[in-house]
């Protein structure tokens, strides 16, 4: 059988010219394939034998522009580290087209690393081989830890060289997403003052992510709305995971509510709320504890550049605004207490949760213990009935007062099985994907890299308790800065 054409429906395209520039791939020179992820592309409904053809890696790697793709660069500008940036755009990245799954989900595809592009100023429109391995790992994790997600469809070497400290093996991903824009597309249109560009952009939205928007009495309002729940949910789900972005400024979040731009991230190894791992966040803005705020802080920015289609008079739009913008606290709590009390085992309803909560956290912060590990020591905690790791009095105080809200086997043996699908038992811990991303980047050979993405795909299974990948760093491997994807 022949593998089967994508089809491409470009909606982006079809918006205006100010929108975006017409952007070719630049080919490369020997490309080969690292990864091609099946089941994402069963679920948008791209034919794995096509994507594993001559070819599919041909467009993976930007060597041809396949038919139905009419590849962009897409403009637009944000907040980074609190400060304006009117003009940014993919300086690395191309769309080459959005495709539409059997059940009618549209979804961009995207190359990165694909070479310069309008918006490059001065870099090379490249990636190395280290970033990518990083986000097609990190972000296939998150995917499987049930966190919305761009995802990487494929990744595949150049066979060049890009220039950085020293030479670097090249690679492109290419990356799946709801859709990429940002709350920054937003800030350039209404920053410019174009307010036809910001309705029509605004609508793209509202036909593509939020159609019930349509319903409601002023759909722009509902769209600020809907976005403002949607990263309210997808941060308390970071939190509770102690996933720290990085990068949260207003360029790399998205309107669909997906995590975007896994550059610097990372998890915690030990909790520490004022955690920070960026290289370039010496002030510790984007820092664990932080980011809810920033993220409102984001919504803000983002209601910003929608007030000249809020109301008709400004002082109305901002009051509509301000009544959107104060509800975050109150949704990002209800998730995040939400997760956290069935993190130990609890309903959200139980009036003991979140005091034991705030107590586990100031805990787990005063020992250095471990996030991920400590919870899954209490499972076992539970299992047994009794605390087995740890005789520090605080902590067995603790414990004792979480035993006493189950009572008998049954409701014990449910928490169990309820904190076994929460409570993660492999994370991509920075000390393993740094061994990884040498160990391919010296020999070119994938099998840590291919192990990895295994339990990553599977990170609640139990089997992979007594590996590498359930546990935290030695002393000598701790990391203790990552840095931007560039
Ligand atoms: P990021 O750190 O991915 O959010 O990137 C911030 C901005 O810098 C974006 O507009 C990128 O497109 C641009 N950029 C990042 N890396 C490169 C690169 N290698 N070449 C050109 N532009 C880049
Ligand atoms: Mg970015």
């Amino acid at each position: 059988m022949m593998p089967e054409p994508i089809t491409f429906d470009n909606s982006y395209y079809r918006l205006p010219g100010s929108f975006y520039s017409n952007q070719n791939p630049t080919p490369v020179s020997s490309p080969s394939v690292i990864a091609v992820n099946q089941p994402l592309a069963k679920e948008i409904g791209i034919d794995q034998a096509f994507l594993c053809s001559d070819e599919g890696l041909k467009m993976l790697s930007g060597n041809t522009i396949v038919e139905g793709s009419q590849p962009i660069a897409t403009v637009y500008a944000g907040y980074q580290f609190g400060h304006w940036n009117p003009q940014l755009g993919d300086g690395r990245a191309i769309l080459l087209g959005e495709i539409i799954n059997n059940t009618g989900k549209r979804f961009d595809l995207q190359l990165k690393g694909s070479g310069p592009t309008l918006y490059s100023r001065g870099g090379d429109g490249r990636a190395p081989l280290g970033p990518v391995l990083r986000e097609y790992l990190v972000s296939e994790a998150m995917h499987n830890l049930g966190i919305p997600t761009t995802r990487g469809l494929a990744a595949v070497f150049t066979g060049d060289h890009v220039q950085r400290e020293s030479p670097e093996p090249g690679a492109i991903l290419t990356r799946v997403a709801s859709s990429h824009i940002r709350f920054g597309t937003f800030q350039y249109f209404a920053a410019k003052g174009d307010i036809e560009a910001l309705t029509i952009l605004a609508d793209h939205v509202i036909s593509r992510h939020y159609p019930e928007a349509l319903e409601s009495a002023n759909p722009y309002v509902e769209l600020l709305n809907e976005v403002m729940k949607k990263i309210a949910r997808l941060v308390s789900k970071w939190q509770a995971l102690g996933f720290i972005h990085g990068v949260m400024n207003t360029d790399n979040m998205l309107v669909c509510g997906e995590t975007v731009d896994y550059g610097p991230c990372a998890f915690m190894d030990e909790f520490n709320p004022g955690k920070v791992f960026s290289s370039i966040d010496s002030a510790g803005r984007y820092g664990y504890q932080n980011q809810p705020g920033i993220a409102q802080w984001n919504l803000m920015t983002f209601a910003q550049a929608l007030l000249p289609l809020l109301a008709d008079s400004e002082e109305q739009a901002v009051k509509q605004a301000q009544i959107v913008l104060e509800k975050f606290p109150e949704v990002y709590a209800g998730q995040y207490d939400s997760l956290m009390a069935r993190k130990i085992g609890l309903s959200p309803e139980n009036p003991a949760a979140s005091g034991l909560i705030a107590s586990l956290l100031e805990l787990l912060d005063n020992q250095k213990l471990d996030y991920t590990l400590s919870f899954r020591s209490l499972m076992e905690t539970l299992r047994e009935e009794k605390q087995l790791y740890n005789d520090d009095p605080a902590w067995m105080a603790w414990n004792q007062q979480w035993l006493k809200q189950f009572n008998g086997s049954t409701e014990r043996a449910n928490a169990l099985s309820a904190m076994g699908n929460i409570n993660p038992v492999c994370i991509p811990r920075n000390h393993i994907l740094e061994e990884v991303i040498s160990q391919t980047r010296q020999a070119g050979d994938l099998s840590s890299f291919n192990e990895l993405l295994q339990a990553l795909q599977d990170p609640y299974n139990p089997k992979w308790m007594n590996t590498i990948y359930a546990k935290g760093p030695d002393q000598d491997q701790l990391v203790l800065q990552t840095f931007c994807g560039t």
